[in-house]
């Protein structure tokens, strides 16, 4: 939308606000000062008494918001009680503040920081818990950023999901999917990703799990927009970083002194990025772990099933090293059921069609449900399911005694799921 467009639209949301009841954020950017923005909030109706703002708190980001002042219907400063907590009075329907972005360029900016960003390439990274005061009994709101040429208007996210994030400014490159259209904001050295060839698997990797996915995720329709912020960082810091907010994500990729992306990195950022894609589909096991990792896996697959020269699993070799199953060892996991789900139906069947039954709450945050254990292990066999889940969840070794697993296969009979 250019800026014709985000005037009606603002008028559309101001004429809609009674029947929507929404207040309305509008943060303002520009290229003169980019690291700063004026934020308002008009507020569907005014305050009927003294209300406390505050900025929504996440780990490690101290929020920059500052200059609280009540504009309308008179002026009025606020009454700051924390750092990130200020008290407006009653009658307020408009309130104004600043916020300030740190500027990041290539190479030395870890992202898991979340902070607001500004890129001198021309593009802003906005995460609510700097730029944003939410009250206790607000409800809806949408979130308009204005940046010069461009500008999103997000629904503020309940503070059950992940917070508001927003890119916006000058992207390096969109992708109109046939439904989804994917934005990626980038550094100055993108060319050194092959971002065309990426995208490309991005958009392939991303119908495939459209496809994967299809009986358990919990929206019927995919989402109509993704971004992406991909920026570069170098290999000798060795650390590399990301966030996921609602619709948008920051990852950071390693680049070499000699401005070389190696081809594991490339592949690590879409298995990354799908992963989010994962999360969005709102795909949700019934313990933490499984989320997770499951999230990885599909990332994985996703990519191997879209490119399939590329060498994907090779990360998941090294997960036995890992502790928590949260991430690659889970993944890894997953990958050994799927790969026995195939061999054992030759080709015909996969963990996509056993995906509903992990649905289910976990008895036990190490135990998969009952009737997925039944079902694989009925499929693959009941020692080859016993050894994979021994092996990577409950740290025994196969064949061991009382191992969970075996208790939860030897129950099979009982569910009538056993089959001869
Ligand atoms: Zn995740």
């Amino acid at each position: 939308m250019r800026a014709g467009n985000f005037a009606l639209g603002l008028v559309f949301l101001i004429i809609a606000g009674p029947l929507l009841a929404a207040d309305i954020y509008t943060i303002r950017l520009q290229d003169e000062n980019p690291t700063e923005a004026a934020v308002q909030l008009l507020l569907n109706e005014p305050l009927n008494e003294e209300t406390v703002f505050k900025a929504r708190s996440v780990a490690g980001v101290t929020s920059r918001i500052t200059r609280v002042v009540c504009d309308l219907p008179t002026e009025a400063p606020a009454t700051r009680l924390q750092d990130d907590a200020w008290q407006l009075p009653s009658g307020c329907v408009r309130l104004s503040w600043s916020t300030s972005f740190i500027e990041a360029g290539d190479r030395l900016y870890e992202l898991s920081k979340q902070e607001s960003l500004y890129h001198p390439k021309g593009w802003w990274f906005i995460n609510e818990s700097d730029a944003l005061l939410r009250y206790g009994s607000q409800r809806l709101a949408n979130v308009c950023a204005l940046a010069p040429g461009d500008e999103k208007c997000e629904v503020l996210s309940s503070l059950e999901r992940p917070p508001t994030f927003l890119l916006v400014g000058q992207s390096a490159r969109e992708l109109d999917g046939n439904k989804t259209k994917v934005e990626v904001f980038t550094g100055f050295d993108d060319s050194y990703l092959g971002l065309d060839n990426m995208l490309r698997s991005f958009s392939t990797a991303l119908e495939k799990l459209n496809t994967m996915t299809a009986a358990v995720r919990e929206t019927d329709v995919a989402p109509t927009r993704l971004q992406f912020a991909w920026l570069s960082i170098s290999a000798d810091l060795g650390s590399i970083g990301g966030a996921a907010g609602n619709g948008a994500f920051v990852s950071n990729f390693l680049i070499r002194e000699d401005n070389v992306v190696e081809e594991i990195e490339k592949t690590r950022l879409l298995i990354v990025s799908l992963h989010e894609y994962m999360h969005m589909l709102g795909v949700n096991a019934g313990a933490p772990w499984a989320t997770e990792s499951l999230a990885s896996y599909y990332g994985f697959k996703a990519v191997a099933a879209a490119d399939h020269a590329a060498d994907v699993f090779a990360q998941l070799s090294y997960a036995d090293h890992r502790d928590a199953p949260l991430f690659l060892r889970g993944a890894a996991l997953w990958k050994e059921l799927d790969d026995q789900i195939g061999r054992a139906s030759d080709g015909m069947k996969s963990l996509d069609g056993f995906l509903s039954l992990l649905i289910e709450p976990f008895e036990n945050d190490r135990v998969l449900p009952t009737k997925f254990a039944c079902e694989v292990a009925a499929l693959i066999g009941k020692p080859e399911y016993e050894n994979i889940v021994s092996a990577y969840l409950q740290g025994s070794r196969p064949g061991q005694s009382g191992s969970r697993s075996g208790m939860q296969v030897a129950l099979c009979e009982k569910l009538g799921i056993e089959k001869p």
